[in-house]
């Protein structure tokens, strides 16, 4: 079975950079976000039982679920988070789980926002995090996402803090420069990668 890389770090970090990189060398990379809306699908056995405890209002017109409705029906109400989770995070976890698993390249990605927060720690061999200051988080969040400064500091003090998130590292990725020293830094991540799964 292919080493299982996870690749964690605060909003802004990097990650999608970092991964994107490992992705045209030929990597596999599971994204953490992208299959939390999978397993709630339009048509999805989840969502069905998501709309039967809500109600409808949390599916808008398309079929969709109304991300922004259910946010502000959990977000209120810890009992009703706690459902949700109960509810999805073993879904979740089961195609990570699933997807690494099944990776053909020589080590496997599982990009995850709240890696260190949740259980999915536990899929990964080995974790990488994207390191930058927070000054840098804010004003490269905010030139993306045309975000306030506020909206900004606020996601970021739900998340872990940058002294625990180093804490738990094996190996950090220091982003703090250009791009161009990213790229030097991901060559090197790839080979150590390598050579780590090579090891096994
Ligand atoms: P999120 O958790 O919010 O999804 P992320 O950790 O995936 O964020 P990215 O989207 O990869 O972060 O990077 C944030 C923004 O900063 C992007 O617009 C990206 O293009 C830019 N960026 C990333 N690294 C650098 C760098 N070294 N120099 C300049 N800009 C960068």
């Amino acid at each position: 079975k292919a080493l299982r890389v996870g690749i964690t770090g605060g909003i802004g970090s990097g990650k999608s950079a970092v991964t994107e990189r490992l992705q045209s060398r030929g990597i596999e990379v599971v994204d953490a976000d992208i299959v939390a809306r999978e397993v709630v699908e339009a048509g999805s056995s989840a969502l069905e039982k998501i709309a039967q405890h809500f109600g409808k209002e949390v599916i808008s017109a398309d079929g969709n679920l109304d991300r922004a409705a259910l946010r502000r029906i959990v977000f209120s109400d810890p009992d009703q988070r706690l459902w949700l989770e109960r509810l999805t995070h073993p879904l979740i976890g089961e195609s990570i789980a699933q997807q690494l698993a099944t990776a053909a390249s020589s080590y496997a990605v599982l990009s995850s926002p709240l890696l260190l927060e949740s259980s999915q720690r536990d899929f990964v061999d080995h974790i990488v995090v994207v390191d930058v200051p927070e000054s840098v988080q804010i004003s490269r969040t905010k030139a993306r996402d045309n975000n306030s400064e506020e909206l900004v500091r606020a996601i970021m003090a739900a998340q872990m803090s940058r002294d625990s998130r180093l804490a738990a590292a094996d190996t950090v990725i220091d982003n703090s420069g250009a791009l161009a020293e990213l790229d030097q830094q991901v060559t090197a991540l790839h080979e150590k990668l390598l050579r780590l799964s090579a090891a096994r």
